[in-house]
């Protein structure tokens, strides 16, 4: 089963690891590298244990870390075509990168990653869903409004990271930020507020949703007690009350958790063949579950250097 743990959410940073076994995936590296280090530590993963890199975009709350951390230890990096030809850009370190194309899936040993395009201020900023054995997880951070793909895409997942950036009262309070700013935010290319993700969360619901972190909450615009009660509040309206939430801090991670109940995932190995596919084919998440072949895994341009 996928676990998820978050090692630093907000603009400071951002860095989260997705595991299946021995598969250690860091989602993002933007703390430095002596703080990935020393929280994958904490949380029990060794720093030189890891799998890959998986990068969202380049902005540096997102990759702050990775050229000091690479250059430590060869990791194969996946970013988009675009996204890697920015961040390569004066790195250092020897990194094997991997490359795809926004809205194409590939695998990294068992793990299956899908990436889909969202809306953001980045050359090419992509989410993410990752599924294996059963269980899957949504990845989305950075995102200025919802689109109609991120919500086929994200339907159904059992835990769901995503940013819950502002608050929008707070943000139009806020005397510290010009108005410039507040724009850059809060525009179809900047971040979502509570609302938003509210919205998002609605849409994407089902029984098997667990779990629900929220993560770059704006340190001055947003609580986490806000930007949770919005969150719960709209599951409880959806009949979701069972679903855990919480918020990632910058300064201290969250723990490796597994992205679905023990009691809910063996029930899911106990069902007949036919419950099975029936569940993994929902009506309304056809889109993101889509039987269509996943795409070659690198068909796409590779190199290392
Ligand atoms: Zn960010
Ligand atoms: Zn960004």
């Amino acid at each position: 089963m996928l676990k998820l743990a978050v090692l630093g959410s907000g603009s400071s940073g951002n860095s989260a690891l997705v595991c299946h076994k021995e598969t250690r995936i860091l989602v993002d590296a933007g703390l430095s590298a002596r703080q990935l280090c020393s929280r994958l530590t904490e949380i029990g993963v060794d720093p030189d244990s890891l799998t890959a890199i998986v990068l969202t975009h380049e902005h540096g709350d997102h990759t702050r870390g990775i050229d000091v951390f690479c250059r430590q230890r060869r990791l194969p990096v996946y970013a988009t075509t675009h996204t890697c030809a920015i961040v390569r850009e004066g790195m250092k370190a020897g990194v094997t990168w991997k490359q795809f194309e926004a809205g194409n899936a590939f695998q990294i040993d068992g793990v299956k990653i899908e990436s889909f395009s969202v809306p953001h201020d980045a050359i090419d900023p992509v989410g993410f869903r990752f599924e294996c054995g059963h269980s899957s997880l949504g990845i989305l951070s950075d995102v200025g409004h919802v689109t109609r793909m991120i919500i086929d895409r994200l339907r159904g997942v059992d835990t769901l990271f995503t940013e819950s950036n502002y608050d929008e009262a707070l943000l139009q309070n806020d005397t510290k930020r010009p108005w410039a700013t507040k724009q850059r935010i809060s525009n179809r290319h900047g971040h979502l507020s509570n609302e938003q993700t509210a919205e998002l969360i609605g849409e994407i619901a089902s029984p098997s949703l667990t779990r629900i972190i929220l993560g770059h909450l704006s340190s001055d615009c947003n609580t986490p007690e806000l930007a949770a009660r919005v969150i719960a509040a709209r599951l409880r309206e959806r009949g979701h009350e069972e679903v855990t939430v919480e918020c990632a801090g910058r300064d201290r991670p969250i723990p490796l958790v597994p992205v679905v109940h023990e009691a809910i995932y063996q029930s899911r190995f106990s069902e007949e063949i036919p419950a099975k596919s029936a569940r993994v084919c929902e009506p309304s998440g056809a889109a993101a579950n889509s039987p269509a072949p996943m795409a070659p895994e690198w068909n796409q341009t590779e190199w290392a250097f």
